[in-house]
């Protein structure tokens, strides 16, 4: 049986004081009907941007309350299929993305799929379908759908496609998961501060592990790890990233931090998820060769 959601349900904040919109167990599947990061408000070019009700925007659809999952728990969520429509919408604006003090012209993009790729003009881009938003409600007060922090959120990571395990720390009873803003592809950076902006629908597995928590979400992608770190500049979020993934190695290898801290230099790779978001994010990718998943989810200090 599946459990899905309908995409009536989105919420524009993750808090503790969300009401669940479903329960699942761990073990159950998941789908999740999903928004596009505009609403939908966008449905030509010709939309001009001053219409868009901004309070609409990065919807995520949920929560869903996981039975057994308690503070300091990680809930798993097995990304295991993403469909979506073929018709995606991306934008830009002055004051917005890496280059925001360029005095562009607000601007919005329809872009169709064409036979497995999306067009750009005369272009023909691969599709690597990912969500953008995923994650839980924190501890206490809201935080906008269209942020992110240690409860995962707009982190907007090229990698988090199908196939894709995600670990995210649970601050509250039942996690209160809820996900949205698919795009069809993004680069890293998502440089202009949007990407294939896309509805569709999200199934997934959640699961759980018991009395232990990461200090950030972490992604399995098959042969490696990655820590997804945020700051308030790239820099902290390198350091943040650096941090995490020196002390993870150090436990799993049994070395002292400076060791650990050499060995990370030869294996760990850091890249941007994005730098368009109110904090920026980076992660540190870690081969499965050097580090045990245990002490990736259980390195958080309490
Ligand atoms: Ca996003």
């Amino acid at each position: 049986m599946v459990i899905r959601i309908p995409s009536s349900k989105v919420i524009y904040s993750f808090s503790p004081g969300n009401k669940p919109v479903a329960r699942a167990k761990p073990g159950d599947l998941v789908l999740f009907e999903t928004l596009d990061a505009l609403g939908g408000q966008v449905k030509s070019e010709d939309t001009p941007l001053e219409s868009i009700d901004w309070s609409r925007v990065n919807p995520a659809t949920g929560p869903v309350y996981v039975e057994g999952a308690e503070p300091g728990d990680t809930l798993v969520v097995d990304v295991l299929d993403i469909a979506y429509s073929d018709t995606a919408v991306i934008l830009v604006a002055p004051g917005y993305g890496a280059l925001y003090d360029k005095k562009i012209r607000p601007r919005a993009r329809i872009l169709r799929v064409d036979d497995g790729f999306l067009r750009f003009g005369s272009l023909r881009i691969k599709l690597r379908p990912m969500v953008g938003v995923i994650g839980v409600a924190p501890a206490e007060g809201e935080v906008p759908t269209g942020s992110l922090g240690e409860h995962g959120g707009n982190m907007d990571v090229s990698v988090l496609g199908r196939g894709v395990r995600v670990y995210l720390p649970v601050f509250v009873e039942g996690a209160l998961l809820a996900l949205g803003d698919l795009h069809l592809v993004q680069g890293d950076g998502e440089v202009c501060v949007s990407a294939a902006e896309v509805s569709g629908e999200v199934l997934v597995r959640v699961g759980l592990v018991k009395k232990c928590r990461p200090r950030f979400p972490v992604l399995d992608l098959g042969d490696r790890y990655a820590i997804l770190a945020y700051g308030e500049t790239l820099d902290e979020a390198a350091y943040r990233a650096t941090e995490a993934a020196v002390e993870a190695i150090a436990k799993s290898q049994n070395l002292s931090f400076e060791d650990a801290y050499m060995l990370a230099s030869l294996i760990v790779d850091l890249k941007i998820n994005q730098v368009v978001d109110p904090y920026k994010g980076v992660r540190a990718e870690i081969p499965k060769d050097y580090v045990k998943i245990r002490d990736l989810l259980c390195t958080h200090k309490h």
